[in-house]
């Protein structure tokens, strides 16, 4: 094959210990806990999760200095627990879905909100609220076996060294195996698909000079900066 120009790098993620992490697709779920869904006026009860995606080239690694977005003046951090898949399939269920996680991230799912809200009112797309360019700061990954019991760990995140959201990865509507397996109902799950699985209540806006830090457990801390854009 003769590429008439150079193939786009591989977007990848440092793995703890040694090694990059392929990024194939970026699956992200929203409407995963209770209290955020009720901070943004919907019913937990009523609005079950939805799957978007951004694309792979979106991720920004650990340390990132990122661009305040342009066509917004309301940029959100939904600081999520990211699940990294060593393998996919289709159709998994529930009770294999594990066995297909490579490891896990501290990541943010950063958000045009304007975009979003006008895309909820107009039945439009969410594209340009979630897949802009750099809105999937991830940190490195932790191989699953070093990660230990991530359903009790609190996720934290901190702007500014002011602590926003705070919350229990155990809180939850659906859990890590049951997100691999609803969405493999939907898509064919690859090795090096990440999975954002969701934000707890708390989030809010970011502005340029923000140093942002999303901690999970004992995974590798993510930190990141919004800096002027171009
Ligand atoms: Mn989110």
């Amino acid at each position: 094959m003769s590429f008439v120009f150079d193939p786009p790098p591989q977007p990848s993620v440092p793995v703890k210990g040694s090694g990059d992490f392929p990024v194939r697709r970026v699956f992200c779920i929203g409407r995963n806990y209770a209290e955020h869904v009720r901070e943004m006026g919907g019913d937990p009860k009523e609005a079950s999760p939805v799957f978007f995606t951004k694309p792979a080239d979106a991720i920004a690694l650990n340390g990132s200095a990122i661009p305040y977005p342009p066509a917004t003046d309301n940029l959100h951090f939904e600081g999520e627990l990211v699940v990294a898949l060593g393998s996919g399939g289709a159709d998994i269920d529930v009770s294999d879905a594990s066995s297909h996680v490579f490891g896990y991230a501290a990541g943010c799912d950063l958000t045009r909100r304007d975009h979003q809200a006008k895309a909820k009112k107009t039945g439009g797309p969410w594209d340009s609220a979630k897949a802009f360019d750099r809105s999937a700061p991830v940190g490195d990954i932790l191989p699953a076996d070093e990660a230990g019991d991530l359903f009790n760990s609190q996720l934290v995140t901190i702007v500014n060294r002011k602590t926003l959201q705070d919350s229990l990865l155990s809180r939850m509507l659906w859990t890590v195996p049951e997100i691999i397996s609803a969405l493999s109902r939907q898509f064919e799950l690859k090795a090096g698909d990440l999975i954002f699985t969701g934000t707890p209540e708390g989030v809010g806006p970011l502005t340029i000079g923000d140093k942002v830090e999303v901690r999970i457990g004992h995974l590798p801390a993510l930190t990141f900066f919004v800096r002027v854009g171009q």
